[in-house]
């Protein structure tokens, strides 16, 4: 199938870029003047990335505001500036990533032996990107995996085939085609996909999808890097975060971008029960700054990706034992993306207990609800956190530096942000990743970079080391026993 002939080919001319060394390259159908995955070659083609972004922002936006009313405002801030910028920013860097770095506090009887790390490509990877920040989903790797120097298959959401269909079209216009490909598709593709032996494979979904994933690159022992979701908390301190109405207003906005659609996106709030009325009130002021005229006619406010999700969301407002104390309305769904618009919508509970066993805490809500939970204490709120699964993200609003500490201390998490919500994405020299459920690996720059290279260890030992290692050898004396 074509599939199998893409895998083929892109190891041909991975296995033909090794070979070229010994100048026994079979001839491959590369558009780069440069020798196939070479320092130089990586640097054009990831400039080549840079314009493909910069000439189609335009495409880009339209493709994803039909496929889900994602506003402009969003996609260029949040996907086309940043993903421009770490392309560039990894052409500058490639080089020196990619250098051998020789061993460090190697002992002065090994000193002569050469100890170094060299960083190998890894071959030839698949990168299997969502619909939800679909631009920087796919091209973060696919930055990653050029600039170590891989062959890589990109497989965008099926949910998104606008979007599909235009990365399906750029990528062979401004990338090697020998070396990057783009294979569409759903269900029966990527299982075809993950029957095929791949060096490295680079999936961004859910939890669920993403052990498909582990068991399917298991049977050949492929390395994988799996960025995960799940149900990211937010712990609230009145009495030591300042400003509880410019808490309130961090935390909705981080819950409105892509209408909380963003594996990083607040997912509930633990608060003391006392705060609650003023937290609201501030949520609800934030909004009306937000958005004059409702959320729901805002251009500036997210659509649901799919009738599938709309109902999805719409099913746990009617289901909910919270009370929607904020927003709660919802356009009327179905095929056009417009429709499918919830509002920014706080679900209050009076009992921890109670909003605990909710159906809006099953799952990662991946929508703009927001539930609120009351706590008694904030070691309340650290063991309700403990008691889960170790989330993606913590965020906590507390200038007290000793719970800080605490948190820090007694939790675990892909990242924890104090004060804010989202910053951590502004951060290119933090490592970008989740843990246990929230999943493995790390991303941006340097750190996707170290996804995809191989880290291969070197050692060459002179002869004229001999005297120092001829200990070694039977038969065993008095003088070998010694230390
Ligand atoms: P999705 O439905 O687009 O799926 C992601 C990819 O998995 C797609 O390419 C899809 O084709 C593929 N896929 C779907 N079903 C499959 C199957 N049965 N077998 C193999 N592959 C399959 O997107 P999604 O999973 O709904 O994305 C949302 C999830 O992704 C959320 O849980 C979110 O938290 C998480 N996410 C994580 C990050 C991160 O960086 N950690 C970023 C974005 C999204």
């Amino acid at each position: 199938s074509e599939i199998d002939s893409i895998h083929k080919e892109l190891n041909d001319s991975f296995v033909a870029s090794a070979l070229s060394a010994l100048g026994k390259a079979p001839s491959v159908k590369s558009t780069s003047p440069y020798p196939l995955l070479s320092i130089q070659y990586r640097v054009h083609q990831l400039r080549q990335l840079a314009i493909l972004i910069q000439e189609n922002t335009d495409a880009f936006c339209e493709a994803l505001d039909k496929d889900f009313g994602k506003p402009a405002r969003e996609i260029l801030m949040g996907e086309l500036g940043p993903a421009f910028e770490r392309t560039l920013q990894s052409a500058k860097d490639v080089e020196s990533w990619a250098k051998t770095t020789p061993a460090e506090g190697v002992p002065e009887w090994q000193s002569t032996w050469g100890a170094r790390v060299e960083k190998r490509a890894k071959g030839v990877v698949l990168i299997i990107s969502p619909w939800n920040y679909p631009i920087i989903l796919t091209f973060q790797p696919l930055i990653g995996a050029i600039a170590a120097g891989c062959c890589a298959v990109i497989k965008p959401s099926e949910i998104i085939p606008t979007f599909s269909t235009l990365i399906a079209e750029l990528v062979p216009k401004y990338l090697d085609p020998a070396a990057y490909r783009v294979v569409l598709g759903a269900v029966p593709e990527i299982t075809r996909l993950l029957e095929l032996k791949w060096d490295h494979i680079f999936y961004t979904g859910n939890g669920r999808v993403g052990r498909i994933i582990a068991s399917a690159a298991a049977k050949h022992l492929t390395p994988i890097t799996l960025e995960l979701g799940g149900k990211s908390p937010v712990i609230v301190d009145p009495a030591t975060c300042g400003d509880l109405a410019l808490a309130a207003k961090r935390i909705i906005w981080g819950k409105i971008n892509n209408a909380g659609q963003i594996c990083i996106a607040p997912d509930y709030v633990l608060i003391p029960r006392a705060s609650i009325p003023a937290f609201t009130a501030a949520v609800s002021k934030a909004l009306a700054e937000f958005f004059p005229d409702g959320a729901l006619n805002s251009k500036d406010y997210g659509r649901i990706v799919s009738p599938l999700h709309f109902n999805r969301v719409k099913a746990l407002l009617s289901r909910t034992t919270g009370k929607i104390v904020v927003g709660g309305k919802t356009g009327r769904g179905g095929e056009h993306a417009v429709d499918r618009v919830v509002e920014p919508t706080l679900i209050v509970f009076d009992d921890i207990e109670v909003g605990a066993k909710d159906i809006t805490m099953e799952e990662e809500l991946f929508a703009p609800l927001l539930p609120v939970i009351p706590v008694d204490s904030i070691a309340d709120a650290l063991a309700f956190v403990r008691a889960r699964d170790h989330p993606l993200v913590i965020y906590a609003f507390t200038n007290d530096d000793k719970l800080k500490q605490t948190i820090l201390d007694s939790t675990l998490s892909g990242n924890t942000v104090f004060n804010d919500t989202f910053q951590q994405l502004s951060v290119d020299q933090i490592p970008f990743g989740g843990v246990g459920e929230s999943g493995y690996g790390r991303q941006v720059l340097k750190y996707t970079f170290d996804e995809f290279a191989y880290q291969r260890s070197v050692l060459d030992i002179p002869q004229k080391a001999e005297p120092s290692l001829t200990i070694r050898y039977p038969p065993t004396t008095e003088k070998n026993l010694s230390f």
